[in-house]
């Protein structure tokens, strides 16, 4: 096993979350009655560059199939989070008319409207079908695409460079991260701008964020490995903003190296404040298995309490976060009855592993739970305004990260 940024062998494992099946595969009626695919979950920390990463990049087809169904603008705060972005990038950037502005992994459209609706040129580059047709429908121009060097080459060829490329929460799930970054340098303009948005590994140390660790997440970085990243590929970060979103991401600012922008305190800043955390050394990397399992088995003492005491627990958010620690935990429904997701594309199905069944919010009314578990913790605030009613029943809401907490 090699890094996939250095290419040093991988030794030091980081944590190992056993197996589990991909967080994404829900599963349909007809689905349960037949297996499923279980791929080892377990991270390595590279001693050299201290990329951490998933020892093995499975099969792409089993973890992004065409079934795929995540649709951003199903979360209205990760909407009004594109939109606040796209007014700080058109002002920043000075994008008008004349400008090009591409975006990786564009989902569904949920960013990319907001540039559209500015009037400036636009396209999106997002592999999956379901939500490239939606963002389409939106009347945003998408290529249905993997990316990399090879497509940047021909898009370049076929059209023009672009003047900001954004990828948000991309840059993790990238199986060939130096063909990623190659290809951002291949399809930016001279004095183009790629900002990209990822968890910052600092905040996954530090806040025990053990959950956002599933397959489809192959790497997790610090800024002084994403800049050695950003570097080799001549590309230089000019600023660095510290993000509350996924429970704490980094968004750099990036340009080639010979570009015009200058670099903002807050990178040296940042590099300073990593260094004095300790990310330079390994120690820093260790113990974090035994902080998982404390959340995990905490987690699970206070399920098996409820369920002996007779209280009925159900949970809210069906989204990877949640396919972690329940299969970690090995909860099934006998501890948890359901889980509520907006999405309706996700009603009707199961959990991953768990089988747990997603149903709608409505089902809250109509059960009356004594508890409900909250898996996207980082939406904490957001979620109990919405679901404050289960209070007129004495409800209490429970995250699991980065303690139990029951209030
Ligand atoms: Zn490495």
């Amino acid at each position: 096993m090699k890094c996939r940024f250095c290419q040093a062998s991988l030794e030091n494992v980081f944590l190992d979350l056993g197996g589990a099946p991909p967080s994404n595969a829900f599963l349909r009626e007809a689905d349960l009655s037949a297996p499923e695919l279980y791929f080892p979950l377990r991270l390595y920390t590279c001693a050299k560059c201290h990329l951490v990463q998933v020892d093995e990049v499975q099969k792409h087809d089993a973890l992004f199939s065409s079934d795929y169904i995540y649709f951003s603008s199903y979360s209205r705060s990760w909407l009004a989070h594109a939109e606040r972005f796209v007014t700080q990038a058109v002002q920043r950037l000075a994008l008008g008319p004349e400008s090009l502005v591409m975006e990786v992994a564009s989902n569904d459209g949920y960013l990319l409207q907001y540039i559209k609706a500015r009037g400036i040129p636009c396209v999106g580059i997002e592999p999956t079908a379901g939500t490239a047709a939606a963002a389409r429908e939106r009347g945003i121009e998408t290529i249905e695409r993997f990316f990399g060097s090879q497509f940047a080459q021909t898009f370049v060829a076929e059209r023009r460079t672009a003047d900001l490329v954004i990828g948000n929460n991309v840059l993790a799930h990238v199986p060939d991260l130096n063909d990623f970054v190659a290809a951002l340098a291949i399809v930016l303009a001279h004095e183009g701008v790629v900002t990209v948005e990822f968890p910052h590994l600092l905040q996954l140390i530090a806040q025990r964020q053990f959950d956002t660790v599933y397959h489809e997440h192959f790497s997790y970085f610090s800024f002084h490995t994403a800049q050695r990243i950003f570097a080799a590929h001549g590309l230089r970060i000019w600023d660095v903003e510290e993000l509350s979103t996924h429970g704490g991401s980094l968004r750099l600012w990036v340009c080639h190296e010979d570009a015009w922008h200058r670099t903002m305190p807050a990178v040296g800043a940042l590099l300073a404040k990593e260094s004095v955390s300790g990310m330079l050394d390994m120690a820093y990397y260790e113990g974090f298995q035994t902080e998982a399992d404390g959340i995990k088995n905490d987690f699970l003492t206070f399920l098996i309490g409820c369920k002996r005491n007779g209280k009925h627990v159900v949970g809210y958010g069906a989204a990877a976060k949640g396919n972690t620690l329940l299969n970690y935990a090995g909860v099934r429904p006998d501890l948890l009855g359901y889980v509520v997701d907006a999405s309706p594309h996700k009603q009707g199905r199961w959990l991953p592993g768990s089988r747990i069944p997603v149903v709608a919010e409505s089902r809250i009314q109509e059960t009356r739970p004594d508890y409900v578990v909250i898996f996207p913790w980082n939406l904490r605030e957001e979620i109990t305004a919405q679901l404050a009613y289960i209070r007129d029943w004495g409800g209490k809401f429970v995250t699991a990260i980065p303690q139990l907490n029951v209030s």
